[in-house]
């Protein structure tokens, strides 16, 4: 049989006809296809401005920049998330402070959050694990109430809905990332939305080294002035991927469609089972299904390695970053730090959801789950 990985992309020929004709035009960075790509995902999203960046890690980065995150300043994140969400507030030299997820959701609970503030507490960055998006409303007072930003790790969540209302338009500042195993990508690649046009002139001029004006846009004035104004990186997309972006984003509605079809139909089999429990899925949002994870009441560690030897690729999403030797020698955080998220890790699996998965596929899936849990049991 063909391995199955717990994720993949889907480039078809359209996208690849995209990149070749951008390959054959004049612009191969910082042209028109990337003011292209950033229209197209504003209107998408609903957000006024998108910003397009190197990669999702860059997208967090710009937007703790663009909030004047720095030394002093602390910034409330989950733990159960990829390492970036808390790297991005290191980088500014301030300190991440881990507040302990749901136990259902695996969300950030926003009454651990609000006993996480303090008087150098800058903002909150809430990850939409699995592609469910946060309390917004519950985070979104609560930032409100102490007078600082709210930032989504949307890296998860492209597709999704909170009330009605799609991720890009939640937060202050949004990230996306666009990495082959997310809902659409760029090979690498990022965007930050926001609908504050300072945040949105900050990280434009966070991607390019903290300079006021690109190359485009002088060669479109005819002037070779520009200055530097505050340290920036390198953080640009190339036009290549912006024009790949595009192709990818047209497939973005019917891929969460599919996505959510497979949710549904391991749903329907683990409730009939109760080998693998399902995350729960909140009443207010629709669910863009990244990851499809599921918790386990036998040894999770067999189950990884049996399906492993049937070539499905499944995986677990996190290892809770504050146990990352790098946070435990810095910032001192150990295990008990947050219990819900250590306890959820020794249980979670992330089983294989992508667009172009089989019902086949899904069904293989269910059978080796069911009976290498079954086995244990026994
Ligand atoms: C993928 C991901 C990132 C980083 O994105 P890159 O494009 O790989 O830099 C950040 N946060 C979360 C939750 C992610 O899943």
């Amino acid at each position: 049989m063909d391995p199955l990985p717990y994720g993949r992309h889907w480039i078809d020929e359209d996208d690849i006809q995209a990149v070749v004709r951008t390959l054959r035009s004049d612009w191969l960075t910082t042209g028109p296809a990337v003011e292209q790509f950033e229209r197209a995902f504003a209107a998408l999203t609903g957000a006024r401005h998108a910003v397009a960046v190197a990669n999702g890690t860059a997208a967090l980065h710009a937007s703790m920049f663009a909030l004047g995150i720095g030394p002093g300043d602390e910034v409330i994140v989950p733990p159960l998330t990829f390492a970036a969400t808390a790297n991005c507030v290191v980088y500014q030299g301030a300190t991440p402070v881990f507040a302990d997820v749901a136990p259902k959701t695996l969300l950030l609970d926003p009454e651990r959050a609000a006993e996480k503030i303090s008087p150098r507490t800058k903002a909150i960055i809430a990850v939409d694990y699995a592609g469910q998006p946060c309390d917004y409303d519950a985070l979104r007072k609560l930032a409100e109430a102490h007078r600082i930003a709210l930032v989504a790790d949307a890296c998860h969540s492209l597709g999704a809905r909170y009330k009605g209302r799609p991720t890009g338009t939640l937060a202050d500042l949004t990230a996306f990332s666009f990495h082959p195993v997310k809902h659409i990508t760029t090979c690498e690649g990022g965007m930050i939305t926001t609908n504050n046009l300072d945040f949105a002139n900050r990280t434009r001029t966070f991607r390019n080294h903290g300079i006021t004006t690109d190359h485009r846009e002088r060669t479109q004035t005819g002037t070779c002035f520009y200055e530097m104004r505050e340290l920036g990186y390198n953080y640009r997309l190339s036009d290549v991927q912006c024009a790949l972006g595009i192709s990818q984003l047209r497939k973005l509605p019917a891929w969460v469609r599919r996505r959510c079809e497979i949710a549904q139909q391991y749903d329907r089999t683990f409730a009939a089972s109760s080998t693998a429990r399902p995350l729960l899925s909140g009443v207010n949002v629709s669910h863009a299904y990244h990851l499809y994870v599921v918790a386990v009441g036998f040894d999770r560690d067999m189950l990884l390695s049996k399906l492993r030897k049937r070539k499905i690729g499944a995986n677990v999403h996190y290892i809770p970053v504050h146990l990352h030797p790098f946070y435990r020698l810095h910032y001192q955080t150990k295990p008990g730090l947050c219990p819900v998220a250590e306890e959820a890790y020794r249980h979670i699996v992330s089983l294989p959801i992508f667009p172009r998965m089989t019902d086949a596929d899904v069904q293989r899936v269910v059978s080796a789950v069911e009976e290498i849990g079954t086995t244990a049991a026994a």
